[in-house]
This record gives C-alpha cells, structure tokens and sequence, in this order.
C-alpha cells in the first residue's frame, strides 16, 4: 500500500474523530518532577483550585448548580468552558482512523498519589515522557474519571484514564485510556487501586510501572479539544488509545468508590476538523 497522507477531514462529514483528547487534568505532579508553574496549572485542571490558589476558589462540581451546564457562568475564569472547542467529545469509528503510535518514554518509578477533591491523582516523578509527531512532553499526573468522559461510538466506559503530559513550550498533550472490566486482576494497576483510598489533604506514596499500565496497542485517534474540567482551557492535543486496558471487577469498583460521577458530559464537535492518517503498513 503506498504511504498515505494527512488528511483532515471535517469531524461530522466524515464521522470520524481522532483524539487528541485534552482532558481537563494537567495536575500537580511529585516534588522531584514539577516546577511551581506546572504544579499550579495542575492544579487548576484538577479542581486542586481552592487549596492552591486563593484566586482560584470558585467551587464547580459535576451537578446541580455548580455542575457543568453552569462551569462557564461560575467565574471569567472559566469562559473558556462554552468556547467551540471542547472535550471531551464522542468519538465514531475510532478503529477506521488510527493515527501514528507516540514514543512512550515511561519507567517504572516513584509517584505521589491523593484525592484532589475531584479525582484521585497520581503524579509521577521525573523522566517520563512521551513524543508525538516529533515534540516530547513530560508526564505530570494520570487520573481517572467515572464513567468515562469520551464516549465510543456513543457508549460509555466505566472509568477512563487520562494520562497529562505538557511540553517544553507549554503545551498540553494527555493521553485517554478506556477502562473495561476484563476476567482478572490487572498487576500494573493494583498500586493505584491499593491507594485510591487516600483520603483528602494526605499523600501516599507508591511506585507505578508506568509503560505496563498503558495498553498494549497504541493506536489512537487524536484530536484538538481542552481540559475536561475548569477552566476548560483548549488547545490540549487528545489521543485516545483505541484498546482498553482491563481491570477486575473488584478494581473497578475501588476506583468507582471513590467517586462514581465524576465526568463531564460530551461536547458538541462544532465541525471540528480533525487529522486522520490510516494505518500504512
Ligand atoms: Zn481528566
């Protein structure tokens, strides 16, 4: 087959979408990993705003009054969260518009893991990354969502994944993983579950093995959206990985404990074009 070409085609003509799916998380990350700059914009993302901000303490939640029909209203700071570009979105078709496989630079290593009042949080130490399309951006934090936030073919996960890395120049890139129930336990996630208990204000400490908690497969759909949470900021590059990775129902449900409502709905893709390059080889 000759090589094929980046092609953008407009998201609703053509029915697909590839993520490069920003959720709203860049999080804060270990003491080793982050500058001040990151862990605050982290922050922001995770709703770690009241505790780490005090210009930042507009409370959003996701119901009722403060929930997410009313984030853009709750402060400027959040106008963002009805601007035209938004994640996450759902996602048709994701195996018909697999992108290029990013270079994932993870290692097994320490993490800070707490309850940031909106999700549950893990942020990695120094020195994992991830390239795509040639930028290289470090990995600050993955957390989790419940269901998930971009929907396949209209359907929810349980839990989706966000994996939020930021570039040298600022840029956002987060990876989303689906997470489905499978017949065992998954290993590679038993630290993250054994911990997801932490309560609020505390810290524990625990080492990930970052590469085996990714999917075996890498393709993906990518697409421009924005943090999935206030202040929703855009022109967050998504990937959503086409394979789940699975856990046990048992884990499932550790994770779904903590919090069970913690996603924001799809929003509208606004004919977004997007870029899809079809598999080659
Ligand atoms: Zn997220």
């Amino acid at each position: 087959m000759s090589r094929m070409k980046w092609v953008a085609v407009p998201l609703v003509a053509a029915g697909l979408v590839t993520t490069f799916a920003a959720c709203g998380d860049s999080g804060s990350t270990a003491s080793t990993a982050a500058s001040a700059a990151d862990t605050t914009a982290a922050a922001v993302e995770n709703g770690e705003t009241e505790t780490t901000d005090a210009k930042e303490s507009v409370k959003w939640s996701y119901s009722d009054a403060t929930g997410p029909e009313s984030w853009a209203s709750l402060s400027p700071e959040f106008a963002a969260c009805d601007a035209t570009s938004q994640s996450p979105i759902d996602i048709v078709d994701p195996a018909s518009a697999t992108s290029p496989e990013p270079t994932i630079n993870y290692s097994k290593g320490a993490v800070e893991q707490f309850n940031n009042g909106h999700s549950v949080e893990a942020a990695a130490a120094e020195g994992n990354s991830i390239t795509v399309d040639g930028t290289t951006s470090a990995l600050l934090q993955m957390h989790f969502h419940a269901k998930s936030e971009h929907t396949i073919n209209g359907e929810h996960s349980p839990v989706e994944v966000h994996f939020v890395h930021k570039s040298a120049a600022g840029a956002f890139t987060v990876i989303g993983v689906m997470i489905k129930q499978g017949p065992a336990a998954n290993a590679a996630w038993t630290p993250f579950v054994k911990a997801i208990g932490t309560p609020e204000g505390t810290t524990a400490k625990t080492t990930f093995d970052w590469p085996a908690m990714l999917p075996a497969s890498l393709k993906s759909v990518r697409y421009s959206g924005s943090f999935t949470n206030p202040p929703c900021t855009e022109g967050v590059n998504w990937l959503v990985m086409d394979a789940p990775v699975t856990l046990s129902k048992a884990q499932i449900d550790s994770i779904t404990a903590v919090y069970d409502h913690n996603y924001r709905p799809v929003q509208p893709q606004n004919g977004r074009e997007v870029v899809v390059t079809p598999v080659t080889n």
